[in-house]
């Protein structure tokens, strides 16, 4: 059964199938047995997670993704192309690594290469495997092996431009533990988007590592609770996990706040500040003295010298204590609480200086 999704934000229109190339368990679509890591893997751990970060890529710029094979089984071929066909998907795109001799020994070829229909390079599915290969070819160092002509079935089936990459070879031992190499997936995964987005005109904004409004799940969950302990509500939602509106908000809040651009993206730049700020946080937590004694100069040291050394207290200047709390508690030896943060006060300051100092042996008194 194929999956047809529609973008959580507006859609521009165009739809994209994306087609994970194989069953898991499909004979023979699988490496070699890999002594260091004790298994063989399946060509379908790779393609199927390719598909999976390139399809949130593709939904986050509005695109409608159609997942032709979204289970593990071994989807026929005629079945991919044909839900593509009648779901009148835009483009074609089949995701594969590649085999030799089931060997890592041998003539060990390595690199990735894309096909297309024959007598179709100069047609829209060769600009469309010119855009891919453009960025493909960036990132992990690997061969290129170029864009290929060849009678595929889901390149001759399909009504659409159709393209078939072959990210790497399963039976190059370096290529092959790449297939399970969280990073390569990924990156791949947001080489296929920049080469489908090229193709379609539409600007990148963000790849995989971003999350925004319509994801779920944990890394949402992680985020929110962040916002959280930072002081941004979320409309009393609470950190449930789903990145709806009041999330939105919460993070275009703490963007604005820290002069970040106020997109509503968690992407790389907004994480690294809400980390920076959750340390500041802990820190702040873990340095903040139980009682201060504020003081307007070092001239007024003398008058509250008993109070600082009985109570064992941190002493600081106005000046400080209005830029940021100083303690849990703070004595006020002068000046009044006026402008200073934190809202655990003892006011003893006096009309004089005299009645100050008055106050504080009273206090000390007690
Ligand atoms: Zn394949």
């Amino acid at each position: 059964m194929a999956r047809l999704i529609n973008p959580p934000g507006k859609w521009n229109g165009r739809t994209v199938a994306l087609d994970d190339g194989h069953g898991m368990e499909t004979p023979g679509k699988r490496t070699p047995y890999i002594q260091e890591i004790g298994r063989q893997i399946k060509e379908n751990e790779f393609n199927r997670k390719v598909v999976q970060y390139l399809s949130n890529i593709l939904l986050d710029h509005g695109f409608r993704v159609l997942l032709v094979a979204p289970t593990d089984e071994d989807t026929p071929l005629s079945y991919r192309t044909r839900a593509a066909n009648q779901n009148n998907a835009d483009i074609y795109v089949s995701v594969h690594y590649n085999a030799f001799d089931g060997s890592f020994g041998g003539a060990d070829p390595n690199g990735i290469e894309l096909y297309v229909y024959p007598g179709y390079l100069n047609r829209p599915a060769g600009r469309l495997a010119s855009s891919l290969a453009k960025y493909l070819r960036q990132g992990t160092d690997q061969n290129f092996r170029g864009i290929k002509e060849a009678n595929f079935h889901v390149l001759r089936e399909t009504d659409m431009p159709a393209v078939l990459t072959e990210n790497g070879y399963m039976d190059n031992k370096r290529e092959a533990l790449l297939m399970i190499d969280e990073r390569f997936q990924k990156e791949v995964a947001e080489e296929h988007a920049r080469g489908i987005l090229e193709y379609f005109g539409v600007p990148f904004k963000r790849g995989i590592d971003y999350l925004s409004l319509g994801d779920t799940g944990a890394e949402v969950k992680e985020m929110q609770e962040n916002l959280l302990k930072l002081g941004y509500t979320m409309n009393g939602y609470g950190a449930d996990g789903s990145f709806g509106p009041a999330t939105e908000a919460a993070v275009k809040a703490f963007q604005k706040d820290n002069n970040l651009e106020v997109d509503g993206f968690y992407g790389p730049k907004t994480k690294a500040a809400v980390q920076i700020a959750l340390d500041n946080l802990n820190k702040g937590e873990e340095e903040m003295e139980k009682l201060a004694v504020v003081i307007n100069s070092f001239a007024d040291f003398p008058a509250v010298e008993a109070l600082v050394i009985r109570k064992n207290a941190l002493i600081a200047l106005r000046a400080v204590a209005e830029k940021r709390q100083v303690a849990e508690q703070i004595i006020v030896a002068g000046g009044g609480t006026d402008g200073l943060k934190g809202s655990n006060f003892i006011d003893l300051t006096g009309k004089t200086r005299y009645e100050t100092s008055q106050n504080i042996k009273d206090y000390l008194a007690k």
